[in-house]
């Protein structure tokens, strides 16, 4: 609690929570994960999300004003554009990497299968891990220690514009294209959810506790706290009676999402404040020092990068023959 009292007294960061509003926004999570596994061009996008071509189109002219892509000319006469990551679109990349992580741990079955990427450095099929860049060891919500949250929005919750506030998703167009993200946007794509589950994180349990550090609408508060406990990631617990008062904590499902507040974190505070000065600091309590959460390869333990990623099963594995790699 003390890391967001802290933050409050922060100077606040307008940019900041315009970051969070835009990277949590479910359509633009959508185009960002369409984007990273290969979608470039408006048909292709606008096929793959499921999306209305002009709800597709104001969300990529916001995230190319905001810097995350860039426009890129593949033909002359007439002209037509394609649609690349830039360094800071990029750097999201590994908080994708650790919802499509969190998706494998609680969401893989046979009926509605979480896409299989491979590592192209080592030939396997893998799953993201989150590790520390000083110990190298696996990193978990357990032994992280947050010296400053995340700095808070500026000015009221209920005044944000009406286009980022919720909205009843389409599932149908979701199921149907990219089925496995169906249940991550219910907490990525909506800001007030992330800041929820980090304020969790941070040790807040209460209801007033909550609503004072986030400064967020008690209605908002109550529905976004409901969902959170209907999707598994918060459990609700009696502390008092007469009245009837609950607790809200972190289940292990919610655990296993920490990794992606992380990322969020960093690339936050490699965007977005002033780098290292400003941004939390994370402390691995495992080994005592001061970190950045890195993505690794499950199968090799090395980090993982946007181009040695391939999605699918690698050819020698399907067939079931194994291609020499190594003398
Ligand atoms: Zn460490
Ligand atoms: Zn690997």
């Amino acid at each position: 609690m003390r890391n967001i009292e802290a933050a409050k007294k922060e100077q606040t960061t307008g940019e900041v929570w315009r970051a969070i509003d835009l990277v949590c926004d479910r359509w633009v999570n959508l185009i960002m994960h369409s984007i990273f596994v290969g979608q470039r061009r408006f048909a292709d996008l606008l096929k793959y999300t499921g999306m209305a071509r002009s709800l597709l189109a104001s969300r990529l002219k916001r995230m190319e004003e905001f810097g995350l892509i860039f426009r890129r000319p593949y033909q002359d006469k007439p002209v037509r554009y394609d649609y690349r990551l830039t360094d800071m679109g990029r750097d999201l990349f590994d908080v994708s990497m650790m919802i499509v992580r969190w998706e494998k741990l609680w969401h893989d079955d046979a009926k509605n299968p979480v896409l299989r990427s491979s590592h192209t450095l080592c030939g396997k099929v893998f799953t993201a891990e989150c590790r520390c860049s000083e110990c190298g060891e696996i990193v978990t919500g357990r032994d992280v220690k947050v010296v400053l949250g995340t700095s808070r929005r500026e000015g009221a919750p209920a005044q944000r514009g009406s286009d980022f506030r919720r909205s009843k998703i389409k599932s149908s167009s979701l199921e149907t294209m990219v089925p496995m993200l169906e249940r991550s946007m219910e907490i990525w794509g909506d800001a007030w959810s992330v800041n929820v589950i980090s304020a969790a994180f941070c040790g807040i349990d209460r209801f007033s506790a909550f609503e004072e550090a986030l400064d967020i609408a008690p209605n908002i508060l109550t529905d976004r706290l409901n969902r959170l406990v209907d999707l598994g990631i918060l459990e609700r617990r009696k502390y008092q009676e007469r009245p009837d008062r609950k607790s809200y904590h972190i289940t292990r499902k919610g655990h296993d999402l920490y990794p992606v507040i992380l990322m969020l974190m960093k690339w936050e505070s490699n965007w977005l404040t002033d780098g290292r000065k400003s941004g939390p600091r994370l402390i691995h309590t495992v080994c005592g020092r001061r970190f950045t959460p890195i993505a690794t390869c499950s199968e090799c333990h090395e980090p993982i990068i946007g181009r040695e990623v391939k999605l699918g099963v690698p050819p020698s594995n399907r067939a079931g023959k194994t291609k020499a790699r190594r003398p």
